[in-house]
């Protein structure tokens, strides 16, 4: 698919919280890009203005995606987001290992021997454009397992893309120290004034030693298979996963990536301790996002030792079930569960 033509995923409809989390299949809207969002704004003042009669009609009948976006906003006025199954606990983990808590969607938070790195942080209710009091784009399903407070001092900011769901300003805005980010080609005008210590952006096979006050960090871009664009003509911008290196030590992140071969040639770059891996948004999105199956062979292309799932059950962004990525991929490992390291939102895995 031309890059062009493709939308980010801004994702709308409760339909899964209507029918419960177990089973339900949500409806997708076409992925949005900040140029729809501004026009379906646009469109509300109009119908504010109004013709609230014959826009309510439209909103209520048609297919388009500004009014599937306007209907799934709509939809989810007055929900209630339920707290994250577990709550992880930085302060008590060991700065001799390296541990993992994943906090939602692609967020994970990680201790890599005293070294606090967190990935594509997305901790507010809401993502999609920034109205600097607050987004206007889908809510979440289930509550960020630690809210920014509660985070502790970050070293290092990881942003795999620019897509809402993964590069969201806000955020990024109150994470906690002065860390250094670590970003994707072409994304770093996006990252707000704060107190970054350094920005770095990476193309792919570059590598990055990055120095904080915990020690140093090796940071390495990998190929991925995806698409860079926030809004629809900045096709210019880059996407990737991540090698992070310490102690002689390496974990694989995924970033957002449909299946690809490219893992197959990581693996020079390992071993790995973990892979953590998207395995949600594949229906329809096929092509930009893997499956839970593919997710597993590509972090066995590369040789992880454990399976680190994220990018499902946070956001609806897509139609397969809530439950139906964890489901998948706990089949795929069957036969070795230990690989799987985390199964739902909050939770912790330890690597002694
Ligand atoms: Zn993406
Ligand atoms: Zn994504």
């Amino acid at each position: 698919m031309a890059l062009s033509t493709v939308r980010n995923l801004i994702p709308h409809s409760s339909s899964v919280l209507r029918s419960g989390f177990a089973g339900a299949a949500g409806r997708l809207v076409c992925p949005s890009s900040e140029h729809d969002i501004v026009t379906v704004v646009k469109r509300r003042y109009f119908i504010g203005a109004g013709a609230a009669a014959g826009a309510g009609t439209w909103a209520g009948w048609s297919q388009s995606w500004a009014a599937r976006f306007i209907r799934g906003r709509v939809e989810e006025l007055g929900r209630e987001i339920p707290a994250a199954p577990h709550r992880p606990s930085p302060a008590t983990w060991n700065d001799n290992a390296i541990t993992l808590a994943w906090l939602g969607h692609a967020t994970v938070l990680i201790n890599f021997y005293g070294l606090r790195i967190l990935t594509d942080p997305v901790l507010f209710r809401r993502i999609g454009v920034d109205l600097g009091v607050g987004s206007l784009g889908p809510l979440r399903l289930v509550q960020c397992a630690l809210p920014g407070d509660d985070l502790p001092e970050i070293d290092v900011v990881l942003v795999s893309h620019a897509h809402f769901d993964h590069l969201d300003t806000p955020s990024l805005g109150v994470v906690r120290g002065k860390p250094v980010a670590v970003m994707a080609m072409s994304t770093a005008d996006l990252l707000p004034r704060r107190g970054y210590s350094a920005v770095h952006e990476l193309a792919w096979g570059q590598s990055q030693t990055v120095t904080t006050p915990h020690g140093d960090l090796s940071v390495r871009a990998i190929e991925v298979k995806h698409w860079g664009a926030r809004i629809r003509r900045d096709s210019w911008r880059g996407y990737s996963g991540f090698v992070l290196e310490r102690e002689g030590r390496k974990l694989l992140i995924g970033g957002d990536t449909a299946l690809t071969d490219s893992f197959k040639h990581h693996r020079t770059l390992g071993p790995f301790e973990a892979a953590v891996m998207p395995i949600g948004a594949y229906d329809p999105w096929i092509w930009n996002h893997c499956t839970p199956e593919h997710a597993v062979t590509m972090a066995d292309a590369a040789g992880a030792r454990l399976f680190v799932p994220v990018h499902h059950q946070s956001f609806e962004l897509s139609r397969e079930p809530f439950m139906e990525p964890i489901e998948r991929a706990q089949e795929a490992l069957l036969q070795e569960r230990g690989r799987l390291a985390i199964h739902q939102i909050g939770e912790t895995a330890v690597i002694a």
